[in-house]
């Protein structure tokens, strides 16, 4: 016990630097990335849980890294938060997803996307501005567009007042990760908030769990009596989507039906009749 001490700085010390380095190196090749345009936005679609059809489709950033390959938003997304380099990647992420859609019109087919956001792009006084310049760049009509915030966000007062500037663009506006945090219904029901995503953690068992059938049961009908559509995101079972659909959830989204993919075979797959 008494070497404790010494060996947790012999432990630590060395990789608290390694790790700074890290993120120092992948904070000055984010920002090359950005102006390099190695990013890229895969689309997931979400499906309605009674017709099965598409009803649009998740943008997930990802990073085509000349060495590390592909690289998720888990591992970068924070990076960009902590050295300033949200805000500019948020207008590519948007700005891409309304090309996207333009382009996927000039196809004859008419899609909705939803794109995630942070609360420190919500607080931006740039964020109205830059949205509304994107969707008029490419044409886009603010009913195309849902903005997905996590749950956390309706903690923080300066980024929940963007949301009636969000809403009187035009755009949805959806709980991320619902459930798992700070969920208030009361506060829920003054926002112009148009669907919840309940969180697969909270129905991961729910075949086997009366518990977790009862919690989404609960959220469902909540969500219901306040007008909002429920989505069950990251289902990934047979079972799961029989007993989400059981519970009146009304759009699903997993790997079941699809995993995120680049949007050229997003169009095959949704011109194909989603096989
Ligand atoms: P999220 O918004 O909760 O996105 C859902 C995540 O679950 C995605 O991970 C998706 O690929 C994954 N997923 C989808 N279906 C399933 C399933 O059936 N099973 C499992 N296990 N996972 C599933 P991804 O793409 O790695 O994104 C991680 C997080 O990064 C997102 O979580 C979101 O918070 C953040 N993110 C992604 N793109 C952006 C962006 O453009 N801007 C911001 N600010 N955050 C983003
Ligand atoms: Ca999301
Ligand atoms: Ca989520
Ligand atoms: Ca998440």
């Amino acid at each position: 016990a008494k070497r404790q001490g010494g060996s947790t700085f012999a432990v630590f010390e060395p990789r608290m630097e390694h790790d700074t380095r890290e993120e120092l190196a992948l904070q000055t090749e984010l920002r090359e990335a950005l102006a390099r345009n190695e990013l890229v936005l895969y689309y997931q679609p979400k499906m309605d849980a009674r017709s099965g059809l598409i009803t649009g489709v998740e943008a997930l950033v990802r990073w085509h890294h000349p060495q590390r390959g592909l690289v998720m938003p888990g591992v970068f997304i924070p990076v960009a938060e902590r050295f300033g380099l949200i805000g500019q990647l948020g207008d590519w992420v948007t700005e891409e997803a309304c090309r996207q859609l333009a382009e996927w019109r000039s196809q004859g087919l008419r899609m909705r996307a939803a794109i995630n956001m942070s609360a420190h792009q919500l607080r931006q006084d740039s964020l109205l501005p830059r949205l509304k310049q994107a969707m008029e760049n490419h044409a886009i009509d603010p009913s195309q567009l849902t903005i997905e915030i996590i749950e956390s966000v309706l903690m923080d007062d300066a980024a929940v007042r963007s949301f009636s500037g969000l809403a009187s663009l035009g755009v949805g506006l959806s709980i991320d990760d619902f459930g798992i945090g700070y969920c208030n219904f009361a506060l829920l029901r003054k926002l112009p908030v148009k669907q919840l995503k309940v969180d697969r953690s909270l129905f991961t068992d729910i075949q086997n769990s009366a518990d977790a059938r009862s919690v989404v049961t609960a959220i469902v009908q909540m969500a219901h009596a306040l007008n909002l559509r429920v989505v069950a995101e990251g289902v990934e079972t047979e079972r799961q989507r029989d007993t989400l659909q059981a519970l009146d959830c009304d759009e699903m989204q997993g790997f079941l039906f699809a995993r995120p993919m680049p949007a050229e075979k997003l169009t095959l797959w949704a011109m194909e009749g989603e096989t």
